[in-house]
């Protein structure tokens, strides 16, 4: 019986792995630059590390999370997103005991069990950074400098910054009666959903994608007008320092985040090209969730980045495929035997080289040869090892010399390396 995979989790075939490959090393290559150091935490938590951080009412943890009992009746839960597994990390960890400020980055698979679709998947990549310990808007706006210059790096331009402040636990509740009191008689227009979130997290209605939610809050209060005055201040350095570094960005009042742990400073990065799922990244402050977590009480901040998103936007042959150093192509017995002791000494020095173990004509190995996009092909014919001899092919010139087999080795590593 056929088994296949789980539907929503993606195999990523060699033939896409190219691109994912150029995008970690870009997130290597930029968040280095910018002082982050990765952390690798397990896919696997206790539930209610996610349940007290993200929020009992989101969706993620009311709908979206793949929990089981383990078999000592442990309740656990694969990861749906990445900072409470950071955050755990960090305090379990003591990491503000090292450094003042620690910046800290990750990239895994996260878990959701949402409907697939494209873009939409129930095992995804995530890129995250987290900056912990200094509440300075400074911060964030480095952090929003550093996530701009990597949509620059990779190359996708269609994509546009949307920042937001939705407070903190001294503005918020304000802000929080104003919308109560605004939804108050538009019950009737709002989706099941959004009835519910009335009750338990009346922000999240704004965010609700069903048509009339959306036309029913048209003129719903701006959390920008309830802002205090510290937090005030904070969205407007944000903004100014955004402005000052030439960062192109856009305030979008509407734009709250599904995860309960946000304060102040919100974002997303958003694109016209993949329809619904147009979010590629989003993040914000979470000032209060470590010491929520029985951590100290030190600020953050953070984003994600969808990576399936980002190579959906690039296509998977943007990046080009490389091909290997050199093919060789061997006919009769003794050449096989001669062309693999070659190959392994041409591999442990770190050449890309493939060869054909079984016997096929000298057209059938060129043919692979050109799949695998050889630079080179050299040729051991069973007359020519006689006279000590090969050919080698130029694929991208299309020349042809005859070389000795004298020293071959070190012959083609000067060639190659
Ligand atoms: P969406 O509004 O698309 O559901 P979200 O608000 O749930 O996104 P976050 O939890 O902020 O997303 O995750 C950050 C990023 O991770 C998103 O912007 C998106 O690019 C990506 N992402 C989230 N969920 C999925 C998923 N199920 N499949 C693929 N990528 C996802
Ligand atoms: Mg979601």
């Amino acid at each position: 019986m056929k088994i296949s995979g789980i539907k929503g989790m993606n195999d990523i075939l060699p033939e896409e792995i190219e691109v994912w490959h150029f995008l970690e090393h870009c997130v290597r290559e930029v968040f280095h630059a910018f002082g982050f150091k990765e952390i690798r935490v397990p896919v696997l938590e206790k539930t209610e590390l996610f349940s007290r951080s993200i929020g009992e009412e989101t969706d993620i943890v009311s709908k979206e999370m793949y929990t089981f009992f383990d078999k000592s009746d442990h309740s656990l839960t694969l990861r749906p997103e990445g900072t409470a597994s950071v955050m755990r990390s960090f305090i379990e960890h003591q990491l503000h005991k090292t450094s003042q400020i620690s910046k800290l980055y990750y990239v895994g698979p996260m878990f959701r069990y949402e409907r697939p679709q494209k873009g939409r998947y129930r095992q995804f990549y995530q890129i995250g950074a987290e900056v912990i310990g200094e509440d300075n808007p400074l911060v964030d706006a480095q952090l929003l400098i550093m996530l701009d210059h990597f949509f620059k790096r990779i190359g996708i331009e269609d994509v546009q910054l949307q920042v937001n402040s939705i407070g903190c636990p001294e503005c918020r509740p304000r802000y929080r009666q104003a919308l109560l009191d605004f939804l108050g008689d538009k019950l009737e227009l709002l989706c099941g959903d959004c009835n519910r979130r009335y009750q338990n997290n009346p922000l999240r209605v704004l965010d609700c994608k069903v048509e009339g939610c959306g036309k029913a809050c048209q003129d719903a209060p701006s959390v920008l007008d309830y802002l205090c005055e510290g937090c005030s201040r904070h969205f407007d350095t944000v903004q100014q320092l955004l402005n000052d570094l030439k960062v192109p960005f856009s305030v979008n009042p509407r734009m709250v985040r599904g995860l309960d742990y946000y304060t102040k400073t919100t974002f997303e990065m958003v694109t016209g090209s993949l329809g619904a799922q147009n979010a590629l990244a989003a993040g914000g402050r979470y000032d209060g969730l470590i010491e929520s977590l029985g951590g100290p009480s030190l600020p953050g901040i953070g984003f994600a980045i969808g990576m399936e998103r980002l190579v959906l936007m690039k296509g998977r042959d943007s990046v080009l495929a490389s091909g290997i150093d050199i093919f060789l192509a061997a006919l009769g017995e003794k050449s096989v035997e001669k062309s693999f002791f070659l190959l392994s000494g041409l591999q442990k020095h770190g050449i890309q080289a493939e060869m054909d173990f079984s016997g096929k004509s000298l057209k059938a190995q060129l043919r692979r040869a050109d799949k695998a996009k050889a630079r080179y092909v050299l040729i051991l014919g069973e007359d020519e090892l006689g006279r000590n001899q090969a050919q080698l092919k130029d694929m991208e010139k299309g020349s042809q010399e005859t070389v000795s087999l004298e020293n071959i080795e070190s012959f083609l590593l000067d060639l190659l390396s």
